[in-house]
């Protein structure tokens, strides 16, 4: 199936690494220019490098933090200016601080807040007007699986998360009739560097293997394994694509069965 993605544009936020890059690698395996951003030159370097090599397709890379308003500026004017447009807007976010109520201070939900909801809002602003001027975009949020089930040591997640669902209805109401679609992911367990990392330190703190660590952490995910980053990407090609033109205020669960509610 050709998803008609060549040539688009696709910013894709938080993809130097994990699931951000794969989402933005298999874009630009569908002919997608890219543009990726996150903190760390180095790491964009060389997401950079490994995507254009893969696809051979154009890749901008734009170091910015999501929770400054004049990175966001820069990052959309930065891709305004080398692709004249933005077609499809990946919002991904770093991980929020892990703890429980009592362990969060107010800094760290201040800190959450323009993580993971006021950036979102702010790349929104920025390249909404560039869409409804020629009536097609998609706008695709990456959440978490927090939104269905909360986990108890990710308050942050649990809560500040849950208000992209009302800003992907919203925009979906708002911009439908714009030819722009609005849609949320809530993923489950993705197998990222993050998640390895944990892994590590979990496997070194119970004196068992790597492997050991993450067969026990799979054992409550019905397919019986952690999810692949480039998984949600093929999810985002999809949303991204004319074929899902129909799909627009979703949320939607991409777990391998993790979360046991029915709706
Ligand atoms: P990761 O740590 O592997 O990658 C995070 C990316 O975000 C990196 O590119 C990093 O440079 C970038 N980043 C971090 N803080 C940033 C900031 N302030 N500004 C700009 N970029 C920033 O994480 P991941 O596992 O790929 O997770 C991505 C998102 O999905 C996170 O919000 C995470 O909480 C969420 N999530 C992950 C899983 C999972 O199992 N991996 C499950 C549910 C939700």
């Amino acid at each position: 199936m050709d998803l008609g993605l060549r040539n688009k544009v696709a910013l894709i936020t938080a993809s130097s690494r994990g699931i951000g890059l794969g989402i933005a690698r298999v874009l630009a395996q569908e002919g997608a220019r890219v543009i990726i951003s996150a903190r760390r030159e180095d790491e964009l370097a060389r997401a950079r490098d490994a995507i254009i090599k893969e696809s051979g397709t154009e890749v901008l890379a734009v170091r910015a933090d999501l929770t400054v308003k004049d990175d966001v500026d820069r990052l959309v004017r930065e891709a305004m200016n080398a692709f004249g447009n933005i077609d499809i807007l990946v919002f991904n976010a770093g991980p929020p601080k892990p703890g429980t109520f009592s362990q969060l201070s107010d800094d760290d939900w201040d800190y959450a807040t323009k993580l993971l909801l006021l950036s979102a809002v702010w790349l929104t602003k920025r390249v909404i007007n560039s869409m409804v001027n020629r009536n097609w975009g998609r706008l695709i949020y990456v959440t978490s699986l927090t939104l269905r089930q909360p986990i108890p040591n990710l308050v942050l997640s649990n809560t500040v998360r849950l208000s992209l669902a009302g800003l992907v209805k919203s925009l979906a109401i708002e911009y439908g009739s714009h030819g722009i679609t609005t849609n949320g992911i809530m993923q489950g367990y993705i197998m990222t560097e993050r998640i390895d990392q944990l892994a590590q330190e979990e496997a070194r703190a119970r004196s068992i293997s790597v492997d050991d660590v993450i067969k026990s952490w799979s054992k409550e995910i019905p397919v019986g394994r952690y999810g692949k980053p480039e998984e949600i990407g093929y999810l985002v090609a999809f949303l991204a694509s004319d074929k899902a033109a129909y799909i627009n205020g979703s949320m939607i669960l991409i777990d391998g069965g993790y979360v046991r509610c029915v709706f």
